[in-house]
């Protein structure tokens, strides 16, 4: 990689991974907070999961889990096969996603244009029966000797973001930070966040955003798991167990943010800020602002968008859909047209 004055120049666009810039929110209100938002968006696979798929990818190089030309394989729909598939392809490995049938068919698509094999499985049953996705992809791992990633167990996972997000943060932020506000999907960017400014700014405090109905909330909050667990629509956080990459110690606060907040703030991003993010960007948006208005004195706040908003343009970002689902309200007879997708 060469920096010249007008930007980096790669070699490859794995390099591209990371470093991304933070961008003040300057047009909403943040009370006397500043708020700054990571845009993980910009990362060539789309979301801050580039991050970790190149880190457990070439931590198995490093320990020969992965040979030249070898194979991997991954459950899941998400970013992460994403990722995978994107630094599989640029690095010669063949990948296989195991995805839940009920998973969006661009999802898989974009999997598919990426070279990654497909395999899809029943999303109607649950761990422990042999056809869950999880349990497929071990299976598959053990009969082919393929590298089974396993993100939800994989130490490379917070590792990347306690030494590679964390100080970058750091660094942008001219080492000064009040607050850090993530989500948990497989945790590995709260834990590996909050590791790391443990040990260099114990004053940060980490923030867990997290979707209503997700067990995480009480759990940080209360210090107990619920016996109920909701459902929500917010893709990528919330979760009805603690993954074993999850350490929640050193998280100070959470808030639990309904669907219809998550997608207002996620509109209101991209409306007055012009920052296209994804559904989970928009939970950690709103409780940023949540923190930063009550808030009396004047605090340097950092949250992620965590991926780009594209994927979500005929969802939350469509009146339609958020009429259908019941997130807005029927707007006047001769303003109809204006619902047509
Ligand atoms: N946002 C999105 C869109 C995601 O896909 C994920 C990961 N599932 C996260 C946030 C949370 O990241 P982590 O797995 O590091 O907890």
């Amino acid at each position: 990689m060469t920096e010249t004055e007008f930007g980096p120049v790669y070699d490859n666009v794995l390099e591209g991974i990371g470093r991304t810039p933070l961008v003040k929110v300057s047009t909403i209100d943040t009370g006397p907070c500043e708020l700054y938002l990571k845009l993980e968006s910009q990362n060539p696979g789309g979301s801050i999961k580039d991050r970790i798929g190149i880190a457990m990818i070439e931590a198995a190089e490093a320990d020969g889990r992965l040979k030249p030309g070898g194979a991997i394989v991954e459950a899941t729909a998400g970013n992460t096969g994403l990722a995978l598939a994107l630094v599989a392809a640029r690095k010669g490995y063949t990948l296989t996603i195991v995805v839940p049938d009920k998973m969006a068919q661009e999802k898989i698509f974009h999997l598919k244009a990426l070279g990654a094999k497909v395999q899809l499985t029943r999303s109607d049953v649950g761990k422990g029966h042999a056809d869950y996705y999880q349990d497929v992809a071990a299976r598959i791992a053990e009969e082919t000797g393929a590298f089974y990633v396993n993100q939800f167990a994989n130490e490379a996972n917070p590792k990347a973001h306690e030494e590679l997000t964390g100080p970058e943060i750091w660094g942008q932020m001219d080492h000064d930070v009040d607050a850090i506000i993530a989500g948990v999907g497989s945790g590995g960017t709260i834990t590996g966040l909050s590791r790391y400014f443990a040990r260099v700014s114990p004053k940060t405090e980490c923030i867990l955003a997290d979707p209503k109905g997700s067990i995480l909330t009480d759990y940080v909050n209360t210090g107990q798991i619920p016996n109920e667990v909701g459902s929500w629509l917010v893709e990528g956080i919330g979760e009805d167990f603690i993954p074993d990459t999850c350490d929640l110690s050193k998280v100070h606060t959470a808030y639990s943010i309904t669907d219809v907040e998550s997608f207002e703030a996620a509109r209101e991003l991209l409306r007055k800020e012009g920052i296209l993010g994804g559904s989970s960007s928009g939970t950690l948006f709103a409780t940023a602002l949540k923190y930063c208005r009550a808030q009396t004195e004047k605090k340097r706040v950092v949250a992620f968008v965590c991926d780009r908003g594209d994927k979500y343009l005929s969802k939350m970002f469509n009146d339609h859909w958020m009429y259908d689902n019941g997130f807005i309200k029927r707007p006047p007879a001769n303003d109809l047209t204006d619902l047509i997708s």
